[in-house]
């Protein structure tokens, strides 16, 4: 009985993206916006699974206790009121981006927890709109993946040109009002790959952003997806097709396999449901 267990903690880090070595050019365009000389700092919150078989004497796959020690003792105590660049060794090796510091602390845990806990994923938030994910696949190779998420506002109708009007109504309800209702859309974008040996980044985040931007954010916001769009002329704006149809989208100027790769879109119509795609 493999159960999957999983503990969450927090640390505060400053950090800064710029290499010494490297001339003002070459930090542009590695790290884009997001060079700077001077540290910014982030409030960060990381969850860490380990797996493991339930031992029926104690009807617990590892005491979490000692997890949660292990993650003190190794990651928050290491990482917490720092400034990585400049404070923890291990930043001056590699650029402290998200991704490597997920690297960290995987490596920080893999040999420290309790016996029969099994580390299979570390996620890292540096904002609610920004995270990474670092796991183990069934086959035991590492995926690492960056998601970064972002707000659009849109109108829509549910109507399928396939069904008649009756059976629309029946299927949509209220959401086959002729006129229209709206949302406040997420959209999620996962890219996966390895981090750049450089920047420790697995795609440069002002790139995805200015591809998000372009293919999503502004065909799409503040529009009526079946009115305003050419993609929703005659595809009902449901949450999935929206999924599949922002993939294709983003798989234009993304490769979707091999090395850096679109990894996933994850759309969300309210707090509640959310619906992903990944190809
Ligand atoms: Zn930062
Ligand atoms: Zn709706």
């Amino acid at each position: 009985m493999i159960v999957n267990l999983m503990r969450r903690a927090s640390f505060s880090a400053a950090h800064n993206y710029w290499l010494a070595e490297h001339s003002e050019d070459e930090n542009r365009r590695a790290f884009g916006v997001w060079a700077a000389r001077k540290p910014h700092g982030h409030n960060y919150l990381v969850e860490v699974t380990v797996s493991g078989d339930v031992d029926l004497n104690t009807g617990m796959v590892v005491n979490i206790t000692d997890v949660n020690r292990a993650l003190k003792r190794w990651v928050i105590d290491v990482l917490d009121g720092r400034y990585l660049n400049e404070e923890v060794s291990y930043f001056r090796r590699n650029a402290p981006a998200l991704e490597n510091i997920a690297l960290f602390i995987w490596e920080a845990l893999a040999n420290s927890l309790p016996s029969g806990a099994n580390l299979t994923k570390t996620k890292l938030w540096e904002m609610d709109t920004l995270w990474t994910e670092l796991y183990k696949e069934s086959d035991g190779a590492m995926t690492a993946s960056l998601t970064r998420s972002y707000d659009f506002s849109a109108s829509h109708r549910l109507h399928s040109l396939h069904l008649s009007d009756d059976e629309n109504r029946e299927i949509f309800g209220k959401c086959n009002n002729p006129n229209g209702h709206g949302h406040n859309y997420t959209v999620s974008v996962s890219v996966a790959g390895d981090p750049d040996s450089k920047t420790g980044m697995i795609f440069p985040l002002d790139e995805l952003d200015k591809i998000v931007e372009e293919e999503v954010l502004m065909p799409f916001d503040h529009k009526h997806l079946n009115l305003d769009t050419p993609e929703f002329a005659t595809i009902n704006p449901t949450s999935e097709m929206l999924a599949v149809v922002i993939w294709q989208k983003l798989a234009r100027r993304l490769p979707t396999s091999g090395g850096t790769r679109l990894h996933s879109v994850v759309v969300s119509e309210t707090a509640r449901n959310s619906f992903e795609y990944r190809g």
